[in-house]
């Protein structure tokens, strides 16, 4: 494909040097060629590390090394699981009971006592969002965890929302989850310009639309079953992600079905196999 571009450009130009009207003509649709085809190069599947870029020296997941990893390696994003604790405290961890804590139930400096596999402490979103300003370059996905109570679930978007706009971020996250009412609050809380993407794979892309999400961000399997709704989706003006991508099988076949971003535990790897596969 560069090498493509690279020859429509030079054609492109030598036809534009001897300016008769079929030359003109030529030119324009040569440099058309070279439009087009850098599109398609721009639109390649974007890399999301999953809960950041773990799997690596000096990391673990939901770590703000982490994020600060999956933005060395150039990707496109960098996820985190968002929790909130029973004394009203967003933190950054993936399970639902971690170290024999719940983190729904478990009160902040308990959960704050637990440490890492690289040192680091359970991070607050607060912190967390802190790191992610001063890297924009990396996009910030944020999957807030489900919560045993909506009104509870409800909260805890509004404090998210409130956090992502102190430190300005808005413009470059993407919420995830899997509650289909935190998806509508959070639709309330930004009716424009923030992408909301449903986790749980039950909806399809028409029924996602309707209810004014962003896009699918579906398991491998799910989507293994439906592989159309890739298309459906984007036929209905939505994104596809998909996760959590860890073969280079299933990075391939997901490149090829033309989803939009891919969320792996591997990112380098999936890095090193798209600039491979151009
Ligand atoms: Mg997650």
């Amino acid at each position: 494909m560069l090498f493509l571009r690279g020859l429509y450009y030079r054609q492109g130009i030598k036809a534009c040097r001897n300016l008769t009207f079929n030359n003109m003509k030529r030119a324009y649709l040569l440099l058309l060629s070279v439009v087009i085809t850098s599109l398609v190069l721009d639109a390649q599947v974007k890399v999301v590390a999953h809960r950041g870029f773990w799997n690596t020296e000096g990391s673990d997941q939901n770590t703000l090394a982490s994020f600060i990893k999956a933005d060395s390696i150039g990707c496109y994003g960098s996820e985190i699981d968002v929790w909130l604790t029973t004394d009203d405290e967003l933190v950054v961890n993936h399970d639902k009971k971690f170290h024999g804590l719940y983190m729904e139930t478990a009160p902040f400096d308990k959960i704050r006592k637990i440490k890492l596999k690289n040192g680091e402490k359970i991070p607050t979103l607060d912190e967390y969002l802190a790191v992610v300003k001063e890297k924009p370059a990396t996009r910030l996905v944020l999957e807030m965890k489900s919560l045993t109570d909506y009104s509870r679930e409800d909260e805890a978007c509004h404090k998210i929302a409130k956090l992502l706009t102190k430190y300005g971020v808005l413009d470059r996250t993407d919420i995830i989850v899997f509650s289909l009412n935190a998806a509508m609050t959070f639709k309330k809380i930004f009716p424009v310009g923030v992408k909301i993407f449903y986790l749980d794979g039950d909806l399809t892309p028409k029924k996602l639309r309707k209810l004014g999400l962003a896009g699918l961000d579906y398991s491998v399997k799910v989507l293994k079953k439906h592989p159309n709704w890739v298309k459906e989706a984007h036929e209905q003006g939505l994104e596809v992600n998909v996760w959590t991508v860890n073969t280079d099988e299933d990075m391939k076949y997901f490149i090829d079905l033309g989803v939009d971003y891919i969320t792996t535990d591997h990112p380098d790897r999936l890095l090193k196999l798209m600039k491979d596969k151009k």
